[in-house]
């Protein structure tokens, strides 16, 4: 019966798991609905926040143990396929019949006891193992295969047996537990079919919730080791392997394939593995790694083969090589990651996957960030903000240490730097016209969503990748903590002047002294105008007069603008508070159509214009967005060509200084950017 089983609703258990959150992923990702099972709750939330893409398609339910499973049958009610792969796993036992082999078991009897009760149900695959198909006692020559036939000799009172090691203990749990299942089908002849897996050591990127790299799976976590230098290397008990997104895409196969009811099937991939091989791969790819990264020999068992072939072939797929799936694993990217806008102050250590590289992309290891208002804006949803986690942080510097085949403007190696724009379409007009930052299509850095579903997040992170277009060298006369902050205030302020012809013999005026208004007086001033700051009291005038500003007016003093009525070319308005806010006064400084360009943007309704308040002068008003590749690099160039200076404060980057970072800039306490650094003591 070839075909393809209907399904629309699938339960995942073990789906915050390392494999059960890959099959998730997987089945999402073909259009299915999927309820998981979860034992706690929080980390179902942070999957469902971490997927917006998907959100309504995906549900959790709470089962703490299979033994008891209070919720099963509801669970299991309206589904019409069932993926189980849940199953207790550590060898940190003190009894391993009570704490492995039995609950295994049960687990299997449950699922597939709720599963029966429910008519609508078609297919159950479960996830078993190699463990239940080797025999440790079997000794080549002659060479062997091990296929989906065999199953592991061991006897269920070798396996319970108190004085026997956990890792016996752990096989005989998988092999009684999948035993069961194939038990359970034949006695009851239930209305759906079976399917098992047996994979090997499972090894490949995380998107399952881990607080941190040292609580991965076991298999992960001994290539973690490798990349961190473990001294000697493991050794491999089996030389087999899977990738867990080709593992992924065997489950959710089985259970779409009619055909292939029945089947038990061992997918391994069909290179071989050791970790003296992850240690070269390792050191041959992060060059950050080679120093600590111990090579050694370790001799591959070929003496006998896995048969992954049979899985490749009827389920249809192709296996990672061992190079892909490690380079995978390691270019997991960390950041930290505000969780919902209630939790804004207390950015929190986060793994995220990268889009898939392209042709054109470039990973940049991050050495520093600027903290911006939108940043804040973001975070505390005053923006309204819908995808959480975010890891925010648009001012980004780095080293690339990745470059697709079709990069020329950038090297491995080179300093570069990411600001607050991460994608654009580059083929309309406005993005052929150097004006990309106005184009439909346009990613913002980081909380947004790029066409392939992947969430972008920024640079309060190990890592981002980001398109050619918008990775930009960085002149080595720029210090890298006051260049990063010009990726984004910068830019806000440099592009308006320029694209309002400031100049020399011009007066300007810039209104609000914070971290764009600074970049305001220091960029006018480069371009030679006659530059005026604008502030509220004259607080800040002492720090202005510094930055270059030629004067002073402070607007809560009466008459503050009388003096200069018709005299300015143009304003730059960098201030986002707007309450209170008179747009009269700035008007009327302006010259016969003159321009006001406002770039704060307010969190509130904004101001209020009547024609009638722009008719004394026929002045216009608009707003600005970024600037273009073109215009950052100019930027760049005139800064480093004049030695611009920007007023930055340094903050270690990590939970406590990214959390300080975002408080203090809420408050305005901040002269005039901050910038996170230190990456290095916080990533690997
Ligand atoms: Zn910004
Ligand atoms: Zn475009």
């Amino acid at each position: 019966m070839a075909g393809t089983n209907e399904l629309e609703f699938v339960l995942v258990t073990g789906a915050t798991g390392f494999i059960g959150a890959h099959v998730v992923d997987t089945l999402l990702g073909q259009g299915l609905r999927v309820r998981g099972t979860t034992r706690t709750l929080a980390k179902g939330d942070e999957m469902i926040k971490a997927r917006p893409q998907y959100a309504g398609k995906l549900d959790f339910v709470q089962i703490d143990d299979f033994e008891n499973p209070g919720g099963l049958v509801e669970a299991v009610e309206g589904v019409d396929g069932i993926i189980h792969t849940a199953s207790p796993f550590t060898y940190d036992t003190t009894n391993n019949e009570k704490e492995l082999i039995i609950p295994a078991i049960n687990g299997v009897r449950a699922i597939l006891e709720a599963a029966s009760a429910s008519p609508s149900v078609k297919r159950v695959v479960i996830t078993s193992s190699f463990a239940s198909v080797l025999d440790a006692n079997r000794k080549a020559p002659p060479y062997f295969t091990y296929t989906g036939a065999d199953w592991n000799p061991l006897s269920y009172e070798e396996a319970a047996d108190p004085a026997t090691s956990a890792v016996i203990a752990y096989r005989g749990s998988k092999k009684f537990a999948e035993l069961e299942a194939w038990n359970f089908v034949e006695k009851k002849k239930p209305a759906f079919s079976l399917v098992t897996l047996c994979p090997p050591m499972t090894f490949g990127p995380v998107v399952h919730p881990v607080p941190s790299v040292d609580k991965l799976n076991e298999s992960n976590a001994m290539l973690w080791k490798v990349a961190k230098g473990v001294n000697p290397l493991p050794v491999a008990r089996v030389p087999f392997w899977i990738d867990v997104r080709d593992l992924a895409v065997a489950h959710v196969e089985s259970l779409l394939k009619a055909e292939v009811g029945g089947k038990r099937y061992t997918p391994a991939s069909p290179e071989r593995f050791s970790y003296a091989m992850a240690a070269e791969i390792i050191s041959e790819g992060f060059p950050e790694l080679k120093d600590g990264t111990r090579l050694e020999n370790q001799t591959i068992d070929v003496s006998h083969g896995l048969d992954g072939e049979t899985a490749a072939k009827e389920l249809g797929y192709e296996y990672h090589s061992f190079k892909d799936t490690v380079r995978d694993l390691i270019k997991t990217f960390e950041g930290f990651a505000i969780s919902s806008a209630d939790q804004w102050q207390s950015p929190k250590r986060f793994e995220f996957k990268p889009k898939p590289f392209g042709d054109y992309d470039i990973d940049v290891k991050i050495i520093a960030c600027g903290v911006c208002g939108s940043d804040v804006h973001t975070a505390t949803g005053g923006w309204g903000n819908k995808i959480w986690p975010v890891v925010p942080g648009h001012e980004i510097i780095g080293h690339a240490v990745k470059v697709g085949p079709k990069v020329t403007t950038v090297k491995v190696g080179d300093r570069v730097g990411v600001g607050a724009q991460i994608f654009a379409c580059l083929e309309c007009d406005a993005c052929k016209e150097d004006n990309e930052t106005y184009c439909k299509k346009l990613l913002d850095t980081y909380a947004s969503i790029y066409p392939d579903g992947t969430v972008a997040h920024g640079g309060y992170s190990s890592h981002i990748r980001a398109h050619e277009h918008f990775t930009f060298a960085i002149p080595d006369g720029l210090q890298t903590e006051l260049a990063a902050p010009m990726l984004c205030a910068g830019l806000t302020a440099y592009s308006p002047l320029v694209r309002n012809g400031v100049g020399p013999g011009k007066k300007v005026g810039i209104v609000g002294i914070g971290g764009i208004g600074h970049y305001g007086i220091l960029f006018a001033k480069a371009l030679g105008a006659t530059t005026y700051a604008i502030s509220r009291s004259r607080a800040k005038e002492a720090d202005a007069r510094k930055m270059g500003a030629d004067g002073f007016l402070a607007t809560k003093e009466e008459n503050w603008s009388s003096e200069h009525e018709m005299t300015f070319d143009f304003i730059l308005c960098t201030a986002s508070s707007d309450d209170g806010f008179d747009l009269a006064p700035y008007l009327s400084l302006l010259k016969t159509h003159g321009r006001f360009i406002a770039v704060g943007l307010p969190e509130g309704a904004g101001w209020k214009v009547r024609p009638q308040s722009l008719i004394a002068n026929g002045c216009l008003i608009g707003s600005s967005h970024l600037g273009s590749r073109k215009e950052t690099l100019e930027m760049l160039k005139i800064a480093a060509e004049q030695n611009i200076k920007s007023w930055v404060e340094t903050i270690p980057v990590g939970e406590e200084g990214c959390g300080t970072a975002l408080k203090r800039v809420h408050n305005g306490d901040v002269k005039y950017r901050f910038t996170l650094v230190d990456y290095e003591k916080q990533f690997q």
